[in-house]
């Protein structure tokens, strides 16, 4: 009976997700999902990659239990901001994401970045209606995380390593997540950065820029329609592919 109950809330999730799709779609938004363990530099990363996807405009909703203080530190840096305070819930459902998706000018809006709650375990369970799942780790949290909580890593489209600055004082092992990843996830574009120093930050902007091409192309052929906002111009950027990692620190003798 209990495995009925949690297969019939996942049931009812996915639909909202699949009716927050269709939304986003029609309104040409890209929107990414982003997971990983409270401290991982979510809201750090978002700081720093809005700016560099000017004038492409952004908009995120943020999950947290408890206050706004990731909408206050995006404020004025995104086109907009929600924060929805989950209470004592621990992941961001899809019901969550669509009142959050009532308050949003879609019409406005490029990108959409969920940053969810800080929680290894349970988002990766539930569909948002999210395009594509970002997973981070980083370097502080070691580099045993992939092999510990591999649902998290399995079905993200792009994993980052994030503070990776700090790599050498922490003697993180790149190469025992690089392992860890082969066996879990090695669809994944696997990107090293740190949103602080700026270092890695150009690959990930320009796998943004291009999913955001790709999915404006498949959308745009599956609606069949002429093209609106958010359709043909992006056509004619021309993107150069990301290389698969940034700085490869796998290399560095200490990782
Ligand atoms: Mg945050
Ligand atoms: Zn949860």
């Amino acid at each position: 009976m209990k495995i009925k109950v949690i297969e019939s809330v996942l049931k009812a999730n996915d639909a909202v997700a699949q009716a927050n799709r269709a939304r986003l779609d029609a309104a040409g938004v890209l929107a990414l999902n982003l997971m990983s363990a409270p401290g991982s530099g979510k809201t750090t990363l978002l700081e720093k990659t809005i700016p560099a996807l000017v004038p492409q405009r952004c908009a995120v909703l943020v999950g947290d239990l408890q206050t706004t203080r990731d909408a206050e530190r995006l404020d004025g840096i995104a086109a907009e901001v929600v924060q929805i305070n989950t209470g004592t819930g621990c992941h961001l459902t899809a019901t969550q994401v669509a009142a959050g998706l009532t308050s949003l000018d879609l019409s406005g809006i490029d990108y959409l970045f969920i940053e969810n709650v800080g929680n290894m375990v349970c988002p990766a369970a539930f569909d948002l209606g999210e395009h594509l799942r970002v997973a981070l780790l980083s370097t502080p949290e070691g580099s045993d995380k992939v092999a510990k909580y591999p649902t998290l890593f399995q079905p993200a489209d792009a994993i980052l390593l994030t503070k990776v600055d700090l790599s050498a004082i922490l003697d993180f092992r790149s190469r025992k997540v690089y392992e860890d990843l082969s066996r879990v996830n090695s669809r994944a574009v696997l990107l090293e950065l740190s949103a602080q120093t700026g270092l890695g930050m150009e690959p990930w902007v320009t796998w943004l820029r291009q999913q955001r091409c790709e999915h404006a192309g498949v959308a745009a052929a599956r609606r069949a329609q002429p093209p609106g906002r958010g359709g043909g111009a992006l056509e004619t950027e021309e993107l150069p592919r990301p290389a698969h990692a940034g700085p490869d620190l796998s290399q560095r003798g200490s990782l």
